[in-house]
């Protein structure tokens, strides 16, 4: 089985490869991606293309929110990768894949050719199906779902909110990147309001009646934060259907809510190049094949991370590594003509709710068909030790830590 490998568990066939795999997107799906392929075929010719010359994690953007970490600090550099033999990195964005004559469209750069294309591209916004929420309207309700300026811009609105004021946070409909980040967000928030203006409240107006850490988050708040954090679940209200930034309110159907600072995290679907290239089913996601996570919809490109469908896993940066591990395996057991091994995909989210009490879900897949389907694993017990919890804080630091380092060679 192949499970977080570092080299294939077969040998390659000696004749070198040349084929050019352009990988699009340097997130945790794509830069994770650009490691392995060249891990197991150093002669792989490999692009990476992505737009900007920084990557800002969105895991550990909530406690730069909460001002427990800075920046600089979830801030990483292609360097490393760059320095690879027959590693090249466009800072580009892609405008346009023709699946048909195997080219790329680059906004800046000239056209490229390719033999096969790994997607990344995580998500896009579906900007509008909440009244009035569209682009502009995130400058002053920041989403904060891209790590980045909307990161910087609630936490200074948090800084700026006065002592009893109200923090809002909606959860969107739908599937989204990351769904214990929400009430982690919540959790960070409280932590540093408790601290700095601790007459405030977090109202968090659920889009879902149900979540997977429900029991482990509200019995957090209890203890933590007493009367800071109040959830509405949707059938209760809390699912936003329109927003008023003029008069600083969110409305589910008549309901309305007032707040100081509102966190409007947007309905999601996969990044639009995914949509542009025509990749996408009606949920706005794309569905491959497994074991190589190649589009149902066109050959010779693969989606991996936030944008694909993969059964049972979330929507995780960890998800995402452990996909571009397999897919990459995938793709270079295709070119050698070796049959894949069989994969053994997985994922874990650790969400920190204080600096020294976190919470984590670790989950472990395999095929089932061609579906991947959870065979163990789950959220930490309800009731553990203070030394456990303070454990998993630790942890968390360790798993962002390695991942990175995954990514971006140290
Ligand atoms: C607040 C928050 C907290 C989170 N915490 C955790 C956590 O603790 N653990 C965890 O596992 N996950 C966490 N996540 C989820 C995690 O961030 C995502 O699941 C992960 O980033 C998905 O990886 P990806 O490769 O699909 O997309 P990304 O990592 O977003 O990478 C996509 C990349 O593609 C690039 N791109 C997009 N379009 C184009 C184009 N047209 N051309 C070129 N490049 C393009 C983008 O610039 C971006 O760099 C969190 C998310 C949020 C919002």
């Amino acid at each position: 089985a192949i499970a977080g490998a570092s080299s294939l568990p077969f040998a390659l066939s000696a004749a070198s490869n040349t084929a050019h795999i352009v990988v699009v997107g340097g997130g945790f799906g794509g830069a994770t991606c650009v490691n392995y392929l060249h891990r197991f075929d150093s002669n792989l010719k490999i692009t990476l293309i992505e737009p900007s010359k920084t990557f800002i994690t969105c895991p550990f953007s909530n406690k730069v929110i909460a001002g427990m970490e800075k920046m600089s600090s979830i801030q990483f550099t292609y360097q490393k990768l760059a320095a690879q033999a027959n590693v090249n990195i466009v800072h580009d964005r892609v405008v346009d894949i023709d699946t048909t004559s195997k080219k790329i469209t680059l906004a800046n750069d000239k056209p490229l050719s390719y033999d096969s294309v790994v997607l990344s591209p995580g998500v896009s916004f579906k900007w509008g199906q909440i009244e009035n929420n569209d682009l502009a309207s995130a400058n002053i309700f920041p989403h904060a779902w891209k790590a980045g300026t909307q990161t910087l811009l609630l936490a200074k609105q948090l800084q700026a909110m006065p002592d009893g004021g109200t923090f809002i946070i909606s959860v969107p409909e739908g599937d989204f990147r990351a769904p214990p980040a929400p009430y982690e967000r919540a959790s960070l928030a409280a932590y540093y309001l408790k601290k700095n203006k601790p007459k405030s409240k977090i109202l968090v107006l659920d889009s879902q009646d149900n979540y997977e850490e429900k029991a482990l988050f509200q019995k957090a708040w209890k203890k933590l934060y007493p009367d800071m954090i109040e959830w509405v679940a949707g059938s209760k209200g809390g699912k936003i259907t329109r927003i008023d930034t003029k008069n600083s309110q969110v409305f589910a159907g008549s309901t309305s809510y007032k707040g100081d600072v509102i966190n409007v995290i947007p309905p999601q679907q996969a990044g639009t190049i995914a949509i542009k290239a025509g990749l996408t089913n009606n949920n706005g996601w794309c569905d491959v094949s497994q074991p190589s996570f190649e589009s149902t919809k066109a050959k010779s490109i693969y989606v991996i991370g936030d944008a694909c469908v993969a059964g049972d896993m979330k929507k995780l940066g960890h998800a995402a590594n452990s996909q571009a591990k397999i897919c990459a395996a995938a793709i270079v057991s295709n070119l050698h003509g070796i049959k894949m091994p069989e994969p053994v995909y997985s994922s874990s989210v650790y969400s920190v709710l204080n600096p020294k009490y976190a919470i984590s879900s670790a989950e472990v897949f395999r095929l089932k068909g061609d579906s991947i389907t959870k065979v163990s694993g789950g959220p930490s017990k309800l009731n553990t030790s203070k030394k456990n919890l303070k454990r998993e804080a630790r942890f968390a630091k360790g798993w962002y830590k390695s991942i990175t380092s995954d990514m971006f060679l140290g």
